[in-house]
């Protein structure tokens, strides 16, 4: 089967349930012959409305985060069974806002991912490095890090359900696009890294999605690198004009 690109969506903290699902009905006739696949990932309060909006359409719908546990005593937080049950079919993990404000570790991130294939769910691993990292020549260190810790106990026959993303912290937000030159040989060394765990044949299966500052201006050329699978975008999804036509091009 052909592998076909992805285009995903990370609303962050915005957007309500109602502007979630005029969005939705607004993009959906737009990208109607898009080649790539669409995923956007609303706040937790607008995944319903935005589940219903999406049904009949190519857009794919998932959560920004979520739980380790099944259930019980954790007060805020939702569970990777209860977004199935909702019908989310994917979930963002270790996404450097997590990482950074909330704290989160490799392990805890781990533990995360594994309920998320337990339960269905096709997480979105994003590993990537600080601006301080890069220059101190750590990034393969850090990548290889957060990559190897990601993925501890993932059996191989459960490996493709997990979609990879290199998110430069430095490029997150700041209009600081990694070059494309940059971004392929960042990519090429996550393609090694998933042969290193894994094997030849899941690397050249896997996704890696390339995430910091996209716009429809330089989304081609990111596109077109060749280990560069799709793209994760934060602030250019929240426009559906925009959104689409980062889609299109990809
Ligand atoms: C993100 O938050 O995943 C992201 C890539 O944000 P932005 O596109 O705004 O840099």
């Amino acid at each position: 089967m052909e592998k076909k690109n992805i285009v995903a969506g990370n609303w962050k903290m915005n957007k309500t349930n109602q502007e979630a699902k005029e969005f939705i009905k607004n993009l959906a006739p737009l990208i109607q012959s898009a080649r790539a696949s669409v995923y956007i990932a609303p706040s937790f309060t607008a995944l319903q409305e935005s589940i219903l909006a999406a049904k009949n359409t190519n857009i794919i719908i998932g959560a920004q985060n979520m739980h380790d546990e099944v259930d019980g005593a954790f007060t805020g937080e939702v569970s990777g069974i209860m977004l199935k049950a909702l019908g989310c079919e994917f979930v963002i993990l270790g996404h450097s806002e997590r990482r950074h404000i909330f704290q989160e570790d490799n392990t805890f991130i781990n533990r995360k991912l594994i309920r998320a294939l337990k339960d269905g769910l096709n997480p979105i691993l994003c590993i990537g490095e600080t601006q301080k990292e890069r220059d101190e020549k750590k990034t393969e260190i850090v990548l290889e890090e957060q990559f190897l810790k990601g993925i501890q106990n993932v059996a191989k026959k459960d490996a493709l359900n997990i979609i990879l993303a290199y998110e430069p912290v430095w490029a997150i937000g700041t209009g600081k696009t990694a070059t494309p030159k940059i971004a392929e040989q960042t990519h090429a060394f996550i393609r090694k890294l998933i042969i290193k765990y894994f094997d030849k044949e899941i690397s050249k299966k896997m996704h890696i999605l390339y995430g910091g500052s996209v716009k429809a201006q330089n989304v081609e050329e990111l596109m077109q690198q060749e280990n560069i699978d799709g793209v994760l975008v934060g602030g250019a999804s929240l426009e559906y004009k925009s959104f689409a036509e980062i889609i299109n091009k990809a």
